[in-house]
């Protein structure tokens, strides 16, 4: 695990002994299982490391302070095989973690993996956003939303802002041109009580392509009718 621990470090996190073993056992796993179904394309060693693990944990250049404090929860929305939120809870074990994914395949995954790190306070939930966002168990509920390589911006958000608490935060991990991107989900943002506070680049020499994050924050809540009927977010972006 050479590349996450200096990959980590340059990020200012000095992984524990505990944590690379985790991740040790976190990339066994993975590999083990995507040969019997399509849990990534990525499955060398070395790129594990920077394209998934570190990358997740890029995450922590925006994360709130309040992340240790005990009401402190998270959801990450579409996250297959546990990105970006699975390595965050190996750094960061306290704030509970919902993890959503409607393909039931990859949530077998995700319950034999918390089991095997030992994960606590995780719940796997089987669902699209669009259905698990009307459910009062997790509409607003969330101190910080999460969520990677899942939709284009103006489609994501109607996903993941329901799910936030009014003084919440959504996370988008992004890569590339996005400059258009994020311009184009202005109107969603807004209409889904949101307010976009930064697009900040990831400074690391340990990506070819720029990758950035795109940080908003839940000012308002948001309306009864969003999200739409599954599959209206990304046909029909707001
Ligand atoms: N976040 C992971 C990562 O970065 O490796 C997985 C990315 S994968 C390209 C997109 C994931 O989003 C898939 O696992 C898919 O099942 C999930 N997904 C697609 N539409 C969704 C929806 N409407 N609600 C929740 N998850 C969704």
């Amino acid at each position: 695990m050479e590349r996450l621990i200096e990959g980590a470090g340059k990020l200012g996190m000095k992984l524990t002994t505990g944590q690379v073993k985790q991740f040790e056992l976190y990339y066994q796993e993975l590999v083990e299982w995507n040969k019997k179904m399509n849990l990534t394309a990525i499955t060398d060693y070395s790129s594990v490391q920077v394209k998934h693990f570190l990358d997740s944990l890029t995450v922590t250049l925006a994360l709130p302070e309040e992340v240790t404090s005990p009401d402190f929860n998270i959801v990450d929305i579409g996250t297959g095989a546990g990105f970006p939120s699975v390595p965050l809870k190996i750094l960061f074990p306290e704030p509970g973690l919902v993890l959503l994914e409607p393909t039931r395949k990859k949530t077998a995954f995700l319950h034999h993996i918390i089991g095997k790190l030992a994960l606590k306070n995780v719940e796997v939930l089987n669902s699209r956003a669009e259905e698990a966002a009307h459910l009062p168990a997790y509409r607003e509920q969330f101190a910080l939303v999460l969520s990677r390589a899942v939709a284009l911006l103006p489609t994501l958000v109607e996903l993941a802002l329901p799910f936030c608490r009014i003084g919440g935060t959504f996370i988008a991990q992004k890569k590339g041109e996005i400059g258009e991107e994020v311009t184009r989900a202005k109107e969603a943002i807004a209409v889904l009580g949101g307010a976009l506070r930064q697009t900040r680049k990831v400074e690391s020499d340990e990506f070819a392509d720029a990758r950035y994050l795109v940080i908003i924050d839940k000012i308002h809540s948001t309306p009864g009718k969003y999200p739409r009927r599954p599959g209206v977010p990304k046909r029909r972006p707001i």
